[in-house]
């Protein structure tokens, strides 16, 4: 009998310990049973990790919670709901919105839900505030190049048909009605610069509300972190060197913020000892060519997604000058590999030597 307890207790113990829950030799000579059971230590909490591919990519979810059931909820929550709008927003995904929307160009608006309106919404105040740099009409000039999958080199021919529907001036938001009309037939809405920051964002709204004190949602390049860490520190954040692989270039440690880094090594191919990537500059419909990476640091990864995206098109000059306009924060690496750092971060960011 006596030695089924004791195997009970050691199967018992790293159970309660991961639940973070005050271990029994550590109990206060004060504390009766049902306090005992009831108490919850100031500084309980519990991480929790888990990653899976979606939206294209791997998405990597940390959750800090009182104890080991809510940091569980709290993952599988921001899963969900990534995984809920990528449904409405992939164009990988021919029901989407955002596809029902596309293949309706030049015909007719299309309804959409409160969150997809809301995205496109910000995406076009995005696209004025960078000058046109950033532009979700680019879908067109993005299927042409086709990188990573079966890239491309497109003609001039091939550009200049392109450049008719790449407005973004051209996609109509009716808020009345909740409707989205795309002028011309041929146009379609590339949320790629902007829907992972959005994930992210409401990602971690959800695992607010389901009880984590604390999180961090990783869409690729683009996070979104909340609260503290389970030791009460805040969370490191690493930026990518633009051209050493796997090097990390600077490091800064946030709470309540998004990072997020748009670079040229993200997808690319190399043809005569060019680099070809994914970010396009919609003037040319070519590689935007005045930076190798833009990190960008605001209080909402939508905006700083985006704008990640947009200040690499607009360059490391005009770019700085906007972030600084808007408050927020960014490293800039240009072209040639040289760092700007906006002045809210000179004391944040730690450069790696
Ligand atoms: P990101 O990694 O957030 O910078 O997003 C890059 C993705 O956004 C690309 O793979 C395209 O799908 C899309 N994109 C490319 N150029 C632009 C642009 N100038 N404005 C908005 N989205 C773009
Ligand atoms: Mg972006």
């Amino acid at each position: 009998m006596r030695r089924h307890a004791v195997f009970a207790l050691l199967i018992c113990l790293p159970v309660l310990a991961s639940c973070a829950i005050v271990p029994w030799f550590k109990r206060t000579p004060q504390q009766t049973p049902m306090q005992e059971a009831t108490a919850k230590p100031a500084t309980a909490s519990v991480t929790a990790k888990r990653a899976q591919v979606l939206m294209g990519t791997m998405v990597e979810i940390t959750a800090v919670a009182p104890n080991e059931i809510l940091a569980q909820a709290a993952l599988s929550a921001g899963f969900r709901e990534i995984r809920r709008l990528e449904a409405l927003l992939s164009t990988w995904i021919k029901t989407s919105e955002l596809s029902m929307v596309n293949q309706a160009a030049g015909q007719e608006p299309v309804g959409v839900s409160e969150e997809t309106f809301a995205l496109l919404k910000r995406a076009l105040e995005v696209a004025d505030y960078t000058e046109g740099g950033f532009n979700i009409a680019i879908g067109p000039a993005v299927r042409l190049w086709n990188i990573p999958e079966a890239p491309h080199i497109p003609s001039d021919m091939e550009l200049e048909i392109a450049a008719q529907y790449v407005d973004y001036h051209n996609i109509h938001l009716n808020p009345t009605r909740r409707t989205v009309l795309l002028e011309k037939p041929g146009m379609k809405i590339d949320v790629g610069g902007i829907g992972k920051g959005f994930a992210a964002e409401k990602a971690a709204a959800v695992m607010r509300e389901v009880g984590a004190t604390g999180g961090l949602v990783a869409v690729s390049g683009d996070f979104r972190v909340f609260g503290k860490r389970a030791d009460g520190t805040a969370w490191p954040i690493g930026i990518r060197h633009p051209r050493r692989d796997g090097a990390i270039l600077a490091t800064l440690d946030s709470t309540d913020e998004a990072v997020s880094t748009s670079g040229d090594y993200e997808r690319f191919f190399i043809k005569g000892g060019i680099r070809f990537h994914h970010i396009l500059d919609p003037e040319t419909l070519k590689p935007a060519r005045l930076c190798q990476s833009v990190t960008v640091v605001a209080p909402d990864a939508t905006w700083a997604d985006a704008l990640a995206t947009g200040l690499f098109v607009m360059g490391p000059v005009k770019g700085m000058v906007l972030i600084e306009r808007l408050g927020f924060g960014a490293v800039i690496v240009d072209a040639q590999g040289g760092v700007s750092i906006s002045s809210r971060l000179h004391n944040r960011v730690r450069m790696v030597p």
